[in-house]
């Protein structure tokens, strides 16, 4: 057998150690490089080259990466990047993907360390959310398939076990969630065959929290006219404008019209570890299932997220299969039961949770709280910053970390105008934020995940929209407002 392994272990270790060296420089000058730089046309042409039947070695390869892939990164590892809710990234997480690479575990089952880690960070996830410990959970690619993993398990109670082997035959299922749910949502109902039209989407109120009353008359209706209702989403953090739904209030009403009560809480369940905004998120420990992301707020590296289910049972009577060759014992590597194969629908996983772990054992969940604190303070320098400056004007509350506002000198182009601006912004690789739509308007978003942004970051941010937007209008300094 030709193994992969070097003939030379000695130069092999001196690449790997200018990797190292090369990646912690990169994370050390975080705030020094350009946020973003666009694929040069010759370097996006290089990624059509065809399959290498003959390969280079790990030199040539590395050397690649450092021209041609490095350079061109997403760029949300560094404090000015603000666009979408990214997180920043650890460098103990960073170290944490190569332990685990090092490892190579296969965390689909078996009896070894690795299980025992996710289980313990399952079980400090729900312990942070106030969830029991019947609480059973799989760390997976993000809150999209954990929010489908609690839709599955919310349609298997409900129809019970014969939607295993007979599907939906038709059953007229709805489900609710507010009208600025993630499109992860109506996503998960497409893909468990109910199709996105069960989704009600119900109207939100001023605060953008789902509207409480419009919600229970719209169940009400639904079951009067033949549906079934089973399914609550409640939303903590919405992309638009981060709100938090009333979680107390709508879990009596999961309750009382017999409901499944799942949260999709992808960035906002950091906030139960934020010591002054947690109040926030109160409710959530009566979930039914709680889907969220330790790759955003939790500052883990990507892809990191989080499917927690109530009682654990919900996930075997929804997942669990029988193949002999993946037969459990109690002795040997095979024991170990249940394995996380019969929570969830991958067999193979790999080492996921090491990331989470090392970083929650370096950091501690006290320090995730005080960025999430932090996070928030920003917003609110930004916001108060906005309310203060002439031509820019804010566009909706900011309850948490988000903050919606746009360049405004009464033009008759603001929308398109805003667009272009923000495109200005990331190309000149100065601030990356995003944008998005509130109330009609077309507007910049600026998410604060990172825990590298600071004060400074803020108001070179304000002047930096300032001055692209007068360079936009008519190439005249910043100051004619
Ligand atoms: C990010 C996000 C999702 C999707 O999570 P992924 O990790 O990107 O799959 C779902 N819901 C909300 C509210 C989000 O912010």
């Amino acid at each position: 057998m030709a193994s992969l392994d070097p003939d030379d272990w000695t130069t092999f270790r001196a690449l790997g150690h200018r990797m190292m060296d090369d990646m912690i420089d990169r994370l050390a000058h975080a705030r020094d490089t350009k946020v973003w730089t666009p694929l040069p046309d010759p370097v996006r042409q290089a990624f059509h080259a065809g399959l290498p039947h003959h390969g280079l070695g790990a030199e040539a390869a590395y050397a690649a990466f450092t021209a041609r892939i490095a350079p061109y990164a997403s760029g949300n590892t560094s404090p000015r990047f603000m666009g979408w809710v990214q997180g920043g990234g650890n460098p103990v997480g960073m170290l944490a993907e190569l332990l685990a690479g090092g490892l190579n575990e296969n965390c689909g089952g078996r009896d070894h360390v690795g299980l025992a880690v996710e289980r313990q960070v399952i079980a400090w996830s729900a312990a942070m959310l106030g969830l029991p410990v019947s609480t059973g959970g799989l760390l997976v690619t993000g809150s999209s398939i954990a929010n489908f993993i609690a839709l599955l398990c919310a349609r298997r109670r409900h129809l019970g076990t014969t939607v295993r082997h007979a599907g939906l035959a038709g059953a007229p299922l709805v489900g609710y969630a507010q009208a600025g749910v993630h499109r992860c949502i109506p996503g998960a109902f497409d893909m468990a065959g109910l199709g996105t039209e069960a989704l009600r989407r119900i109207p939100v109120d001023a605060a953008y929290r789902i509207d409480l009353a419009a919600l229970e008359a719209t169940i009400v209706a639904d079951r009067a006219s033949g549906l079934d209702p089973f399914l609550l989403i409640g939303t903590a953090g919405a992309v638009d404008v981060g709100a938090i739904d009333d979680l107390t209030a709508l879990a009596a009403l999961a309750a009382r019209h017999n409901l499944w009560f799942h949260v999709d809480a992808a960035f906002g369940a950091l906030v139960a570890l934020s010591p002054t905004r947690c109040h926030l998120i109160a409710g959530i420990e009566r979930a039914d299932s709680v889907a969220f992301d330790f790759h955003k707020w939790a500052q883990v590296q990507y892809d990191s997220g989080c499917i927690l289910v109530r009682d654990q049972q919900w996930m075997l009577d929804t997942f669990a299969q029988q193949a002999s060759y993946l037969t459990t014992t109690t002795r040997g590597l095979a024991g170990g039961a249940p394995w996380p194969c019969d929570l969830g629908p991958d067999l193979s996983r790999g080492f996921r949770a090491l990331k989470v772990w090392m970083t929650l054992q370096a950091y501690g969940s006290d320090r995730l709280g005080t960025i999430v604190d932090d996070s928030c303070a920003l917003a609110q320098r930004l916001a108060t910053l906005i309310d203060t400056t002439p031509g820019l004007s804010r566009l909706a509350p900011v309850p948490l970390n988000i903050v919606c506002f746009r360049y405004d000198d009464g033009g008759t182009d603001l929308d398109a105008f805003n667009e272009a601006l923000v495109a200005d912004l990331q190309i000149a690789g100065d601030f990356v934020p995003s944008t998005t739509t509130i109330g009609g308007k077309r507007a910049i978003r600026v998410a604060l995940v990172n825990h590298r942004t600071t004060s400074t970051d803020i108001d070179a941010l304000v002047e930096a929209v300032l001055a692209a937007a007068y360079h936009r209008r008519d190439g005249s300094p910043h100051s004619s407002l």
